[in-house]
């Protein structure tokens, strides 16, 4: 048995870290004499502190934390991982909307920053295997969106989901407030969908929409439609799908190739739904520049036309219209298994 002090030294933590340790249940000293008070520790004990000590180190939540040290070496390193790739993830979120504000608060003030409007194109295709379309898209002056509704009230959930953002096309929108407004958009979206999707999680929608406010393009994304952009030759997607298989590759349990493959590839972990918790959706901002081309599509698109495909039409075809009708196109050649809808919109300079 060592004492807290040599046990202190050992694991090169302080004796109060080791008193912390041992109230939050992380680290039970191996005996406490009853009369003194005295922690004493086994030497075994040695490598669990230092555990505990690197993952506080790594921000890990207590809980979290309690979790690892009770599992095998493996799986406490996929579990690592795991948490890794959640705090890159909302590190990300958190550098774009600093990287926003910092913009904002520096621009000078009444000088507009940018001359630029939207060209754009929407359309849905059934598809040649569904029975009907369950998907919705939409494209005005201010506001692009793709929904893709599930279950029994598919239609009418990815139908009342952008109706229930309509009101944007039309709204004069402060770019310094548009997050705001686009997160209340969303969730007078999922009471709309509440409504008719009658209280089953089983049907509901998908939602990925963007608002432009005339500087700015504002993204909210719930769910496993997509968002892309086209810039300077090259395409990137700009929204994380909301499924188990993307949360699988995030944790490097599953390669993207083995996802786009996978039998449970379409489960959804969050989505606007009839019933179940409020999913709260994805929200950030974009700094358009002229010549970028905007993608929304639902999944129809991506599950069968790869990537590249996608990037090659986009490229080949200057009107949105008919970038659009290419895109359907070649999802229809692919077998046309699901719904498929598209929206492209490009930024261009006003009076262009
Ligand atoms: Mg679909």
């Amino acid at each position: 048995m060592l004492t807290i002090g040599a046990f202190a030294r050992a694991s090169r933590l302080s004796p109060k870290a080791l008193r912390l340790y041992d109230e939050l249940d992380l680290l039970r000293p191996a005996r406490v004499d009853p009369d003194t008070g005295y922690r004493y520790y086994a030497a075994e004990q040695l490598e669990r502190a230092r555990l505990v000590a690197w993952l506080r180190r790594l921000g890990m939540p207590l809980a979290g934390i309690r979790h690892v040290c009770a599992l095998e070496p493996a799986d406490a390193a996929r579990e690592i991982r795991a948490h890794w790739a959640r705090v890159e993830a909302q590190t990300a979120m958190r550098r774009d909307l600093a990287a926003f504000l910092i913009d904002h608060l520096s621009a000078e003030p009444g000088k507009d920053p940018a001359m630029l409007e939207l060209r754009y194109f929407a359309h849905s295709d059934p598809g040649h295997v569904r029975p009907a379309n369950q998907d919705t898209a939409y494209a005005g002056t201010r506001l692009l969106a793709v929904a893709d509704g599930f279950g029994p009230a598919g239609a009418p959930a990815s139908g009342a989901a952008v109706e229930a953002l309509r009101f944007l096309d039309t709204a004069d929108i402060p770019a310094g407030g548009v997050l705001d407004l686009l997160d209340d958009a969303v969730r007078g979206a999922a009471e709309a969908v509440r409504d008719v999707a009658e209280g089953t999680e089983e049907a509901g929608t998908t939602l990925t929409a963007l608002v432009w406010t005339g500087s700015r393009l504002a993204l909210a994304h719930i769910g496993d439609s997509r968002a892309y952009l086209l810039r300077d030759g090259r395409l990137s997607r700009i929204t994380h799908d909301h499924t188990l298989v993307q949360s699988m590759v995030d944790e490097g349990r599953l390669t993207p190739e083995e996802a786009a493959t996978h039998p449970q590839r379409t489960l959804l972990l969050k989505a606007l739904t009839g019933g179940g918790p409020d999913a709260f959706p994805d929200l950030c901002l974009h700094e358009p520049r002229p010549g970028d081309r905007y993608l929304l599509c639902s999944d129809g698109l991506p599950a069968v036309v790869p990537d590249d495909r996608v990037h090659a039409l986009l490229a080949s075809h200057p009107a949105p219209d008919q970038a659009v009708h290419a895109l359907v196109a070649a999802a229809n050649e692919a077998g046309g298994p699901d719904n498929v809808s598209c929206v492209v919109a490009d930024v261009v300079d006003r009076g262009a």
